[in-house]
């Protein structure tokens, strides 16, 4: 059995591993993989885990485990690991040298006999505010206890853990926050719709791609009609929520792979990739249509709003570059208001 006892210049060597791991890497979830690897193979026989827990939900979420990479964000139970809760309501590390002889996990100790558990270590880890994490480790050795060198390793490589934790979590939530800031970037703040400037560069980007490979693309120019009138009886406020709803019916009518911008105040575009000029006059009589079944509830019993289209496609009428295909588009929606409104006009 002896040969099996952690040797300290493994221990330390395994230590030193983590620590430097810890301080240079910036992938905090292979670093966690890491850690529970290495106490795996420096304490032989050894199954380790770094698990988030909600104390209130009595929820575990498993960051890392040494069973592998993808076993992780697999949710557990608590109320089957009594040992965890009790390093939780302890705050303390919980050690148990034989699960043979503990009250703690009475309940469980035939199971865990069973799966040939000897030990089990459970170390709380604080990491950031409100957010706890243990390490949680099961010997599979028979008749062979933890001994207090491998205790100390754990505990020592727990307190890394912390800073590991609390790196990653940091890290998320600059991640989370620089996505944020990108998509409020892009977009309109009133109608979530892409703003003009990141349209303008999607159009162009759609616009070459269909040129260079030869492809139908269309485009789409609604304007809100009379939406003057709409603010003077309504309201400002209520306008806006005319131009978040007409922007949410445009959006649910288009495909997934178009690309809708709020163009300026009550005007609208849409860019539809391999999208031939029939089929470009067929979704704008929808999105019309669409429009104009659509009632805001504080609108009076004959009032409705309604929308002119104009339509361009490339390589349809001598289009050739993207501000002649906008150019066309603005013509025709000028000759649909110019027909009296609520109307498409392509070719
Ligand atoms: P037409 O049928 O010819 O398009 O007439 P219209 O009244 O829709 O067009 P006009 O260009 O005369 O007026 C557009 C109005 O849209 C004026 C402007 O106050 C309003 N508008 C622009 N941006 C916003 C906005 O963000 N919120 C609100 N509530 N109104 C806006
Ligand atoms: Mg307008
Ligand atoms: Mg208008």
């Amino acid at each position: 059995m002896h040969d099996k006892k952690l040797d300290d210049t493994y221990s330390i060597d395994v230590i030193l591993e983590i620590s430097r791991a810890i301080f240079s890497t910036l992938e905090p979830e292979n670093l966690l993989f890491l850690i529970v690897k290495k106490i795996s193979e420096v304490l032989k026989d050894t199954r380790c885990s770094l698990i988030h827990v909600d104390k209130h939900k009595k929820t575990g979420h498993i960051l890392a485990t040494c069973e592998g990479p993808e076993l992780k964000n697999i949710t557990i139970d608590l109320r089957k690991y009594p040992e965890i809760i009790k390093a939780i309501e302890d705050d303390n590390i919980v050690i148990i040298k034989d699960v043979d002889d503990s009250p703690l996990i009475k309940e469980f100790r035939e199971n865990l006999i069973n799966m040939g558990v000897q030990s089990i270590i459970v170390i709380p880890i604080h990491y950031t505010e409100g957010a706890m994490g243990i390490l949680y480790l099961k010997t599979l050795r028979k008749g062979w206890q933890l001994n207090d060198q491998e205790i100390k390793t754990c505990q020592i490589v727990a307190g890394m853990a912390s800073i590991a934790l609390s790196n990653s979590h940091k890290f998320n939530i600059i991640k989370e926050e620089n996505s944020l800031l990108e998509k409020m970037a892009v977009t309109d703040g009133l109608t979530l719709l892409y703003n003009h400037r990141y349209f303008v560069r999607r159009l162009n980007e759609e616009f070459k791609r269909a040129k260079r490979y030869n492809t139908d693309i269309s485009y789409l120019m609604i304007d809100i009609d009379d939406f003057k009138k709409v603010n003077d009886t309504y309201g400002h406020q209520k306008g806006d929520i005319v131009l978040q709803k007409v922007a949410r019916v445009i959006k649910k009518t288009v495909r997934e792979t178009d690309v809708v911008g709020r163009y300026g105040g009550e005007e609208f575009a849409v860019v539809l990739p391999h999208t031939n000029k029939e089929d470009a006059f067929n979704l704008a009589q929808r999105i019309r249509k669409a429009v104009k079944n659509f009632k805001p509830d504080f609108f009076g019993e004959e009032a409705l709003i309604t929308v002119s289209i104009g339509v361009s496609t490339f390589p349809q009428n001598g289009v050739e570059t993207v501000d002649e295909l906008i150019r066309r588009a603005d013509d025709r929606l000028y000759q649909a208001k110019h027909k009296g409104k609520d109307g498409v006009v392509s070719i």
